[in-house]
């Protein structure tokens, strides 16, 4: 791969939110992944306040309202995408238990320990693991659950072309082991951990991306930070085909104690 790829941080962040959102989801995941992550999730009830944090346009906060009883709030940084989110809720009519806003992780508008669940897919990185976990931690109630999805090394060493690849775009990326470890110092019982299927990057996340990648450069042609940004998008698919063995999604539930 040549040096001209660009990173992720140098394109105008309009044109990624307007990119994410005409897919169903914002990062590799699955309606099968959200179930299953669920399903570690005892004492949930109708009264039980559940936060998405970093939700995008929901596609696994639907799910969740599905499955699990509970009030869910949705936030997310990008107004078009908490504008999808809620005529998505309306859609499945479940406006009156998922609600989307504007906010920031950084800056949650939650109570401290009114949450009973705390729901981040691949989002968490924006802030960090580590930090993430430990400034979310107060919002939970005693006993209050969290799962998040975070990229992951699988192995202790790789080839170096996705160390760096990894290094540039998100230097804080950890073992599994590791970010376990930052979990249960953060103050949580590790419930459970499992990596997501190879399906939740091909099928659920880069193929749905290929359609819109051509109708993007025919709408945007001779744009030259477009086309520089499809190539990055498709850089990063055949990066996952070729050094999937060494990293991937790993799903991380916890019990604050
Ligand atoms: N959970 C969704 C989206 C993951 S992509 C899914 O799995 O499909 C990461 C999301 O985090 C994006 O929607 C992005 O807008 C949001 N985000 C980035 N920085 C944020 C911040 N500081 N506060 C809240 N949301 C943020």
């Amino acid at each position: 791969m040549s040096n001209d790829i660009k990173s992720i941080h140098e394109f105008d962040l309009n044109l990624i939110c307007d990119y994410y959102s005409k897919v169903e989801r914002q990062g590799p995941g699955s309606p099968e992944v959200t179930k299953k992550a669920l399903s570690f999730i005892d004492h949930l009830n109708s009264r039980s306040l559940i936060a998405d944090i970093g939700c995008g346009t929901g596609g696994q906060t639907m799910v969740i309202a599905q499955t699990a009883p509970g009030q869910i709030t949705g936030i997310d940084l990008f107004p078009t995408f908490i504008y999808l989110f809620n005529s998505n809720a309306r859609k499945l009519n479940l406006q009156n238990r998922v609600k989307g806003i504007e906010g920031n992780m950084e800056d949650l508008p939650f109570r401290d320990g009114e949450l009973d669940l705390i729901w981040s897919e691949g989002a968490i990185y924006n802030i960090g693991f580590e930090r993430g976990l430990n400034e979310w931690r107060k919002f939970l109630k005693p006993n209050g659950y969290i799962a998040v999805s975070e990229a992951s090394w699988f192995t202790e060493e790789r080839p170096d072309e996705i160390n760096e690849f990894w290094l540039d775009a998100y230097p804080e990326i950890e073992t599994v082991s590791n970010n376990l470890a930052l979990l249960q110092k953060a103050g949580f019982i590790p419930l459970a951990t499992f990596i997501l299927p190879e399906i939740c990057w091909t099928k659920h996340f880069f193929e749905p991306q290929e359609s819109l990648q051509e109708a993007f450069l025919k709408q945007y042609e001779g744009n030259q930070t477009v086309r520089e940004f499809i190539e990055n998008q498709r850089h990063e698919a055949q990066l996952y085909e070729k050094y999937k063995a060494y990293y991937g999604y790993v799903f991380y539930i916890g019990r604050k104690i």
